[in-house]
């Protein structure tokens, strides 16, 4: 396993590190976004949890290559926002569309160069989806009808028996966001695009247990572990 540093949108003020991460074994790539909203913390710790335990050798990589970009908008991470405009709208709808932003056309750029089959984005949203249909805490969103879907159902009961509070275990959202990253993924790579949501209100610790866990379960339904 080799474990090498780049910059994405290099020479630019979004400049930002991406890690690309190859397995002894060739095989797909799949590709790990966080802090393409800057103040959704626990993505971003699960981001560098990922990273630390692959340097340390606690997670091997076996098979294919991660693309891993711990923090995309470092901008809006430095000031603890969103982002003014929200990256998550700013990336190609349709082939042939080019993203509105230069950071997420960057992102999307080096996605596409790394022939992406697997397009995770990281991020946190309000409420616990099982409490309320309509809150994105504690989601894994894919769009419907894609061929990741089963996948998505297999992570999200491994995840659950992990989590003793039925309140707080993850669901399911079937939906299009275009101009996301996830959307452009899906529709223009053709890759399979999951986003993932944990809950603001439970603590940080909590939260990056439940993204590392998604994480881990990911790549092995990617079969890279
Ligand atoms: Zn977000």
């Amino acid at each position: 396993m080799r474990i090498i540093q780049h910059q994405l949108a290099i020479g630019t003020r979004h400049a930002t590190p991406y890690y690309v991460i190859r397995g002894s074994i060739p095989g797909d790539t799949l590709v790990i976004t966080a802090g393409i909203h800057g103040n959704e913390r626990a993505s971003i710790l699960a981001a560098y949890r990922l990273l630390s335990n692959l340097k340390q050798g606690s997670l091997c990589l076996r098979r294919g290559t991660l693309v891993l970009v711990p923090i995309v908008n470092r901008s809006a991470y430095r000031r603890g926002i969103r982002g003014v405009p929200d990256l998550n709208r700013t990336f190609p709808r349709t082939k042939g569309q080019k993203a509105s932003h230069s950071l997420s056309a960057a992102m999307f750029r080096l996605a596409a160069n790394m022939k992406a089959r697997w397009y995770i984005d990281l991020h946190e949203a309000n409420g616990l989806s099982k409490v309320n249909r309509r809150f994105l805490g504690q989601t894994l969103i894919a769009c419907p009808g894609s061929s990741e879907v089963p996948a998505v159902r297999r992570v999200v009961r491994r995840v659950n028996r992990s989590i003793a509070s039925r309140r707080k275990q993850f669901s399911i959202r079937l939906s299009t966001l275009p101009g996301s990253g996830r959307h452009a993924a899906k529709h223009v790579l053709k890759a399979k695009a999951i986003t993932v949501e944990t809950c603001w209100s439970l603590p940080v610790v909590t939260r990056v247990r439940d993204q590392s866990r998604v994480i881990r379960n990911l790549l092995n339904e990617a079969g890279m572990l």
